[in-house]
């Protein structure tokens, strides 16, 4: 390190190396063998923690056998945004089709008491400037989010489009009338000239491997599938009510536990809450949007605010500075106040290791806010991070830490025994003790490491019976992410699958959007009857791609990291290379932009 960054390390107060060892310490605890392979899909044995709590009954329909244009399978954002794009193009004949009971995606599994978006609602909302609708508050809960969803499919008129509560089964490509073929749980046969997937990627519930899950006769549920008749309150009332005479076990500290952990120990009995790895907790900083600020915005706003959002998160502020002030910019911020007091500008290794400092500064901050609320020094101990910012998607709340002051509410640390160690009939064992409880609720994840098939449940069949598993078992590739060669008239709207990397997950989907719904609106406009990438862009794309540094950041600081879904669990070497774009959302953004300008579908291959 230079004399000036030296200076700068101690100004901060920051001993980087007594960090780092400590980092490697807590690592080391938690790393296990097993990695990725130590979780069980939901799916496995366990289909009835799957159900959807959100409909009644069951509802009749004759089997579809018509054909569309456009058939998307998926109705959160992804699929939402392709459709409109697709409407904004003109193309009315589409259609939706969706296992969940309504639109919504992520936000209508996730209707946990508390959920929240973690990224500000004016950049993660979608289409707010078509709906001309600004959200309530700076971060959204998820009733107003499935709001917007709502507000959407009207808008651009797709819920007479939509067929919910239908499971599709398989997809495949007919060459001889160059259709898609598509068939569902429900007798359907549908034909569509184009076939958009929108996968999503949080639906997909995980559980530990612990023994013993099946045996527990308690109530079981996944934070992803609520059940609000067992504990009261509802999707818009988190006065969870009948927890008064329970005692309950939270498994997990991640993202979702950090937003229900405060109104399950508001309502529960006793409430205990397992924890592997602690989570970072910084400050939410929510508010009312003000209201002269929301009446001052101009039409092309909310494009503006995720361009700059974006691009201040990759150290590139654009001519307006750093719109969004939160804890997501804060290192960039951070960087930025100490480079204008560095003349001559830093080395590309004196700015790799300013940036280090101001996280491990961050990191910092965040022990300290433990340190200021919570009072039982033992529990106190055990809820600090002791990793670097970025190793696990940080979370930002109020309520979660001083939830540990609570009489009723007990941290069970399990971080020795990597993990529960079992289950039982009656309750959950760690370190050695049972704790009796009435409930568990698994906070535990998503499976978002599956093959695309395992996380869809159907497989996409392209030409010569070619199934997209088979396409990519020796790695993927696509043309511009959005494409298969073999496989056409088909597109995807799958974030992190070869496109940037961005925090705001909403505005990469967006992206893909208007590409899959310009390259659809105008091979049906140029009546084209089969479109698909040719081999040498494909190629040429996924090379690109490939020779990226991984999207979770560069694979030498993931491997330092504590393990998480963001590094294989602690095992970054093994994980399967998807490829990333080498830029921001902006840059591909203008990228593609560019390739649309020019009108001539460089790359496609055209069939009459
Ligand atoms: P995560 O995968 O982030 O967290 C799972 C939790 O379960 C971790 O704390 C994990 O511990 C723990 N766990 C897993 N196995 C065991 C075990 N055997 N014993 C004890 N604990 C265990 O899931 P989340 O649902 O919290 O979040 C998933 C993603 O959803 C987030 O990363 C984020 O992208 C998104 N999200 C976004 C929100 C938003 O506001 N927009 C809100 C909520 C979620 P360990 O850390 O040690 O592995």
């Amino acid at each position: 390190m230079s004399d000036r960054i030296q200076a700068i390390a101690e100004q901060l107060g920051i001993d980087r190396e007594a960090l780092n060892a400590r980092f490697q310490e807590e690592r080391q605890k938690r790393l296990r063998s097993d990695h990725s392979d130590q979780y069980r899909r939901a799916a496995e044995g366990f289909d009835h923690l799957l159900a959807d709590p959100f409909v009644d009954g069951e509802v009749e329909r004759e089997p579809l056998t018509d054909e569309i244009d456009v058939l998307i399978i998926g109705a959160g954002f992804g699929g939402m945004l392709c459709a409109a794009r697709l409407r904004e193009q003109g193309v009315a004949s589409l259609r939706i089709v969706e296992e969940a009971g309504d639109f919504g995606g992520t936000w209508y599994w996730n209707r946990y008491p508390g959920a929240q978006c973690d990224i500000e609602s004016y950049c993660y909302l979608p289409l707010l400037d078509e709906l001309g609708y600004t959200p309530k508050e700076r971060y959204s809960y998820a009733n107003e989010i499935f709001d917007v969803a709502q507000k959407i499919a009207e808008n651009f008129d797709l819920r007479a489009s939509a067929c919910f509560r239908t499971r599709v089964e398989q997809v495949q490509w007919d060459e001889d009338c160059a259709r898609w073929i598509v068939t569902t749980n429900r007798g359907d046969e549908m034909r569509a000239r184009f076939v958009i997937t929108a996968p999503g990627s949080l639906h997909r519930a995980k559980l530990p491997g612990a023994p013993g899950l099946e045996d527990f006769k308690g109530k079981v549920f996944h934070t992803s599938r609520w059940d609000y008749d067992y504990t009261g309150g509802s999707t818009s009332d988190t006065n969870l009510d009948r927890l008064g005479d329970k005692k309950v076990a939270v498994i997990g500290t991640g993202c979702t536990a950090i937003q229900c952990v405060p109104y399950v120990a508001a309502s529960a009995e006793h409430l205990y809450v397992f924890q592997r790895t602690p989570a970072s907790v910084a400050e939410r900083q929510n508010a009312p949007t003000n209201p002269e600020w929301a009446a001052s915005l101009q039409p092309g706003w909310q494009e503006q605010r995720r361009r700059n959002f974006d691009a201040a998160m990759t150290f590139q502020p654009d001519e307006n500075g750093i719109l969004v002030q939160d804890g997501w910019t804060s290192q960039v911020r951070g960087v930025f106040e100490f480079l204008s007091e560095l003349d001559p500008p830093p080395s590309a290794e004196e700015f790799a290791a300013l940036t280090d400092l101001v996280d491990l500064k961050y990191t910092d901050d965040v022990r300290k806010r433990v340190d200021e609320t919570v009072t039982d020094p033992e529990t106190r101990e055990k809820l600090k991070a002791w990793y670097r910012q970025f190793c696990k998607r940080p979370t930002f709340n109020d309520e979660y830490l001083p939830t540990f002051n609570r009489p009723n509410v007990t941290l069970i640390d399990t971080s020795e025994s990597q993990g529960i160690e079992c289950v039982t009939e009656t309750g959950i064992v760690a370190g050695g003790v049972e704790y009796e409880v009435d409930c568990i609720i698994y906070a535990t994840g998503f499976d978002l490491t599956g093959s695309m098939k395992q996380r869809t449940g159907y497989d996409i069949i392209g030409e010569n019976g070619l199934t997209l598993s088979d396409a990519w078992a020796n790695g993927y590739r696509t043309f511009q992410a959005v494409s298969v060669r073999n496989f056409p008239n088909y597109f995807m709207a799958a974030f992190g699958l070869q496109t940037p990397f961005s925090v705001n997950i909403t505005a990469v989907l967006d992206d893909l959007a208007r590409h899959i719904a310009y390259v659809t609106a105008t091979a049906l406009k140029r009546n084209i009857k089969k479109i698909q990438p040719c081999e040498q862009a494909e190629a040429e794309w996924t090379e690109m791609v490939m020779s990226t540094p991984s999207m979770m950041g560069a694979a030498d600081f993931q491997a330092q990291c504590t393990p998480s879904y963001y590094n294989n669990e602690g095992d970054p070497a093994s994980s399967v290379q998807v490829g990333v774009f080498p830029g921001n959302c902006n840059d591909f953004n203008a990228f593609l932009g560019k390739w649309r300008d020019a009108g001539d579908l460089a790359g496609m291959e055209i069939g009459q």
